[in-house]
């Protein structure tokens, strides 16, 4: 028996261990193919330090690459109503939901905070592109409610970060409800004269195109973004016609009027503290890093006796 758990069983585990190490490790960029390291890629905010690929980031990271120092709070969304359709594909639908909960750590596809961004307060939220492809449902309307009524509570403008497949078929009908009500929502802003601030990421198609994600008072998309209704597959088949370029890509768009800006994540930030103070009517934010405050005369004892070190050595000697 020693034999085995002592020698054996340590043996088989290392063999299965060894090999998922490389794996969390390293990431494969889906556009050129190179090999980054998790380490690198996370400072480089999830962009490919080859290609400038843009990959899809979480909420969660996104609003502590967002928010001054990483701090915010979370705003409660409201419960929906579970499986209503009792909707059943290759998976029951509440299977799927719990397996993207696990996945990802999130409750739902769509995480919306308060906080301060280069000292201005806003309400951010942001959709999670690996929750169910971002779709769409009914939470996914509640939050951006809850988004809307907090910033009109706070009298704060509201960004908002998408990224979506579309609608969330497992709800039919109760999730293309969500496209007036969050149109309601974006309505409510505009009455209250806040700014609503809609940042597109890769991807943002279907449902959520022709709703919030449009209705933005400025809009702008992360380079090579995909923003459409019907992808570019579909519209090929269907006209069967080759389209031209980049169509249906940030740059496209930008080209051709449909958005205000195509902004690199690394640049989005300060930007976005532009616009929004700029829209708000406050002075620009002071950029950079600030040198310590210098302390007036008569108060920095300390300094002054370390400029001789011999007077410290004398009473040790
Ligand atoms: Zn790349």
């Amino acid at each position: 028996m020693n034999w085995i758990s002592n020698y054996v069983r340590p043996k088989i585990n290392s063999l299965f261990s060894r090999r998922e190490v490389p794996e969390n490790l390293w990431s494969k960029c889906p556009e050129c193919g190179t090999m980054l390291f998790h380490r690198e890629l996370k400072d480089n905010l999830n962009v490919c330090t080859n290609c400038s690929h843009h990959m899809a980031l979480t909420p969660r990271d996104r609003f502590e690459t967002l928010f001054d120092g990483g701090i915010f709070t979370e705003v409660a969304v409201p419960d929906t109503v579970a499986d209503p359709l009792h909707f059943r594909d290759q998976k029951k639908y509440p299977d799927r939901l719990k397996a993207a909960q696990k996945k990802t750590g999130e409750t739902e596809a769509m995480l919306v905070a308060e906080g301060e961004m280069g000292r201005t307060p806003i309400v951010a939220a942001a959709q999670d592109f690996t929750f169910m492809g971002g779709s769409m449902g009914m939470y996914v309307g509640n939050a951006i409610i809850a988004a809307a009524e907090r910033a009109v509570e706070l009298k704060r403008p509201l960004i908002l970060f998408s990224a979506a497949g579309g609608a969330r078929m497992q709800e039919g009908i109760l999730s293309l409800m969500q496209m007036p009500r969050t149109t309601v929502a974006v309505e409510m802003l505009r009455e209250a004269g806040l700014p609503y601030i809609v940042v597109l990421t890769h991807p943002t198609t279907g449902g959520v195109t022709a709703s919030y994600a449009m209705l933005g008072d400025v809009q702008i998309a992360e380079p090579n973004a995909l923003i459409c209704f019907a992808g570019p597959r579909v519209i090929e088949q269907t006209i069967r016609e080759k389209l031209p370029e980049g169509f249906q890509r940030a740059e496209y768009l930008l080209d051709h009027g449909m958005l205000d800006r195509v902004t690199h994540r690394k640049d989005l930030r300060d930007e976005l503290i532009t616009i929004t103070r700029m829209m708000l009517g406050l002075p620009p934010a002071v950029m950079g890093d600030l040198p310590a405050p210098v302390a007036e005369a008569g108060e920095t004892p300390e300094p002054a006796a370390a400029t001789h070190p011999e007077d410290e050595a004398k009473p040790g000697a």
